[in-house]
């Protein structure tokens, strides 16, 4: 019987896999332990979320109002994409996370182009564009809490995070808490773990062991060796500096999207929270020194209203890839121990909720029944690394930039499966047959958004004349939607700072 569960790391994938399991398995005799090294801190990193975060945290328990005070949380919309099609000072497009109006119901693309090619295709289809560039909070006042008028997700303090959801495992939850040092790894004659050898608290048995270890990937890539796949030959950024700064003053606006500005041989982050914004420089070591991407960071937080004096940006180095298979023998790996690709999009954390929610859910009740439901789960998470790959690389390869050798040489390595969706594109739009899995990682209306954002035109051999009423519908409806939601919506800072001084009303 699988009854102890021992999970070892204390990052933002570790304390999400155990609120997660703690919670759907509470009064089970379910018995949840996690380890964390006192020595080793957590990356500090993952700032941006999915809206996939609120029906995590709610599932794990937690009040939205204290997650939004405890956090440092705002809300997130989706994201901008600045100087990323030609590198001019008007180049932007944005990716919200609303989905299109009439999405699914009519040929939208098509129809924008043979109506409206002139108007930026988000803001055609969507309302959540204007609310992110008039400053709008994605809720009122009334809206219950995990509830939204416009979909969000969240931006936070990842420090702050880990340190939140601790608590409400330790006090809500009955996780046990280990603060040690995983120093050994006892075997089973089948190869199993059978327990980890802590410095100061001996050896803790479990019958499913968790790696939530980080960029170590103690369990999975140290002890069992299973191989990472590199896709530094597709993806080439490889390196991070990261840095907080303050507001010019208490009551300035907070973007409730993160900006991705692109840069010679990368692209910074921008990412507001109500006491600071987080701001990160992620690039190719390959394509450009430390000293000038320090440099064009600074530039561009001095451009963007940030202080002169900046605190020493942190570095981070990673290679990107993921692991050959994340589940072996009884041992799952989450988050970064798994993989790593680079912050675009956001989809680490969305990776840690989705493989904690599918360990939950599938959670084998004997080891006979594992080697099943792990394979399951390798086979899932493959094709979703892969879809990652593809999402974060269609960026790239769209690019009109010539202006570096990074982005000319982003143009010659298109995966395959990526290549022939391209050419797919050409004439017709991005649908849900080319992702028809139940829960993919990036919906086909993400890649509309993208593909016509970075300025890729479809050739529709057979326009269907019938539609353009029905689009010029939804064409309206997102338009009306715009100035209703514009005249409804509380301003960002306005509503976060009301949430943190009277809560929100529960469902
Ligand atoms: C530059 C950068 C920007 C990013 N931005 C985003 C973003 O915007 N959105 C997003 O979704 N993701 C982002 N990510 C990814 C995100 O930071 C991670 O997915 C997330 O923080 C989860 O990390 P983790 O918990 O897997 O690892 P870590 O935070 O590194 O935690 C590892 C844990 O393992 C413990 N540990 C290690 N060895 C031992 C041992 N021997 N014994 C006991 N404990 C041990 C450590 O103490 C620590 O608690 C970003 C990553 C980088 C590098």
């Amino acid at each position: 019987m699988v009854r102890r569960i021992v999970i070892v790391g204390g990052g933002s994938a570790g304390w999400l896999t155990a609120g997660l399991i703690a919670a759907d398995h509470q009064g089970s005799s379910l018995h949840v332990t996690l380890i964390e090294s006192p020595d080793i801190a957590p990356i500090g990193v993952g700032e941006g979320t999915w809206p996939s975060m609120r029906d995590t945290l709610r599932r794990i328990g937690v009040s939205e109002a204290d997650f939004f005070r405890e956090c440092d949380a705002s809300f997130k919309q989706g994201s901008r994409f600045n100087r990323w099609v030609n590198g001019a000072d008007n180049d932007y497009y944005f990716h919200p996370f609303v989905l299109p109006q009439g999405y699914g119901e009519v040929n939208l693309p098509e129809q924008w182009q043979a109506q409206h090619p002139n108007i930026p295709f988000a803001d055609l289809v969507s309302y959540q564009p204007h609310l992110c560039v008039n400053g709008r909070a994605p809720k009122q006042v009334v809206t219950p809490e995990f509830s939204s008028v416009a979909n969000y997700g969240y931006h936070l303090d990842a420090g702050k995070f880990g340190a939140f959801l601790r608590k409400h495992c330790l006090e809500k939850l009955g996780v046990h808490y280990v603060p040690d040092n995983v120093v050994g790894i006892a075997s089973h004659d089948n190869g199993d773990i059978a327990a980890l050898q802590t410095q100061t608290h001996g050896a803790l048995e479990g019958e499913l062991f968790i790696d939530c270890t980080g960029m170590q990937s103690l369990l999975l890539g140290k002890h069992y060796e299973v191989p990472f796949i590199s896709q530094k030959h597709v993806l080439y950024n490889d390196s991070a500096l990261a840095v907080q700064i303050p507001y010019p003053d208490d009551n300035y606006p907070i973007a409730s999207q993160t900006s991705s500005t692109a840069q010679s041989a990368g692209w910074i982050w921008d990412i507001g929270l109500p006491t600071r914004r987080g701001v990160g420089h992620v690039y190719s070591s390959a394509h450009i020194g430390d000293d000038q991407a320090e440099a064009e960071l600074r530039r561009y937080i001095t451009a963007t209203s940030g202080p002169q004096d900046i605190p020493q940006p942190r570095k981070l180095s990673f290679n990107p890839g993921y692991r050959e298979r994340f589940w072996h023998r009884n041992c799952v790996a989450i988050g970064l121990s798994a993989g790593f690709i680079e912050p675009l999009e956001a989809s680490a954390l969305a990776l840690v909720e989705m493989s904690a929610a599918m360990v939950s859910d599938e959670l084998p009740a004997t080891r006979a029944a594992m080697d099943i439901v792990a394979q399951r789960f390798n086979e899932a998470f493959s094709y979703r690394w892969e879809r990652v790959i593809d999402f974060l690389k269609l960026h790239y390869v769209l690019s009109q930039r010539r202006d570096s050798d990074y982005w000319r040489d982003n143009t010659a390595t298109v995966p395959e499966r990526l290549n022939d969706l391209l050419t797919l594109w050409r004439h017709r739009a991005p649908s849900r047959n080319d992702f028809n899995r139940i829960e993919e990682v990036f919906p086909s209306a993400s890649y509309q958004y993208v593909l016509y954002g970075m300025g890729f035109r479809s050739e529709f051999m057979n326009p269907q004349p019938r539609q353009a009423a029905l689009a010029d519908g939804y064409f309206r409806e997102a338009a009306a939607l715009t100035h209703k939601m514009l005249g409804a919506l509380p301003d960002n800072r306005e509503l976060i700072n009301h949430i943190k001084r009277h809560g929100l009303q529960k469902i």
